[in-house]
């Protein structure tokens, strides 16, 4: 099979900057090497390629999702978050340092993974990781929607406002040790899910909270592939590169 083409990296410009909550940062990229950056991508992903030893370093490329997209620019939310050490990764520390008018080396963007139309009922659950890709998502669904979101946030002042619709309850669960914790989630979860009737669920957490939730979904609710979408964004004590490596083995397991 042909390898997936990749179109070549862009090089964005930082041309805004604020906090949306006090562990979220926003951050707007566009200027001239993000004009040919396809429309409709919203929700989809980029590729940060960062060198955290400077130039002709190591490379480290990280995740993010684009939180909105106007002609030319691109808005990426980024969590505030520290290992057990206190220290940050390298894209939480571009982000927190960056400056108008740096610039940074962009791949993709990746697909949406948004919620298909014409299920019963919704489902939603993440972390503050996934926020930016679930406030697209539930921005998204039809105004006749009906579900029920619970969305891990690291203290109160986090929790977003987001347009959902008359039929969607969204609830905010406060945890200041991201990455501890699936208990509360799959207790939330478990409490919504409605036990007759058709549903669609989309997660997107760390690993181990992402395994606690896949078991109920698949295990327990007998949810199949099309009404499931269920995703690790990051994993406890790994940086991305190591976790890709974790998260492709167990979907390898996963599908055997
Ligand atoms: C499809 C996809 C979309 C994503 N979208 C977003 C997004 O829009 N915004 C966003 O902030 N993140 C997003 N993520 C998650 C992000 O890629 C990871 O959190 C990434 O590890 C952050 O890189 P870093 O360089 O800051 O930390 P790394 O160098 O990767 O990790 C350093 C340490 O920080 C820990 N760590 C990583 N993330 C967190 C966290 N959230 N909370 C606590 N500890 C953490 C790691 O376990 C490790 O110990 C997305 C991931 C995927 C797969």
């Amino acid at each position: 099979m042909a390898p997936p083409h990749r179109p070549p990296p862009r090089t964005a410009t930082v041309l805004a900057k604020r906090q949306v909550t006090p562990n979220m940062l926003r951050i707007t990229l566009g200027g001239p090497g993000m004009a040919d950056f396809p429309d409709g991508k919203a929700g989809g992903y980029i590729k940060l390629r960062l060198f955290p030893d400077g130039p002709g370093g190591p490379l480290s490329v990280r995740t993010y999702t684009i939180r909105h997209q106007q002609a030319g620019t691109i808005d990426v939310d980024f969590v505030l978050h520290t290992d057990s050490d206190g220290e940050h990764g390298p894209a939480t520390q571009w982000a927190m340092r960056a400056a108008l008018g740096d610039t940074i080396e962009i791949g993709g963007p990746g697909p949406a993974k948004p919620m298909p139309e014409g299920h019963d009922f919704y489902l939603v659950a993440g972390d503050m990781t996934a926020l930016p890709a679930i406030s697209v998502n539930l921005e998204q669904l039809p105004a006749s929607a009906i579900g029920y979101g619970i969305i891990e946030v690291q203290c109160e002042e986090d929790r977003q406002d987001i347009e959902v619709p008359p039929g969607f309850d969204l609830d905010f669960l406060v945890n200041p040790v991201p990455g501890t914790g699936a208990e509360a989630m799959l207790a939330r979860v478990c409490a919504a899910a409605p036990r007759e009737g058709e549903m669609y669920a989309w997660v997107a957490s760390e690993f181990e909270t992402m395994r606690t939730l896949r078991s109920f979904f698949q295990g327990e609710l007998g949810l199949g592939r099309d009404q499931l979408y269920i995703s690790s964004y990051w994993k406890a004590g790994l940086a991305e590169d190591d976790h890709k490596r974790i998260k492709s083995e167990d979907a390898a397991l996963a599908v055997t």
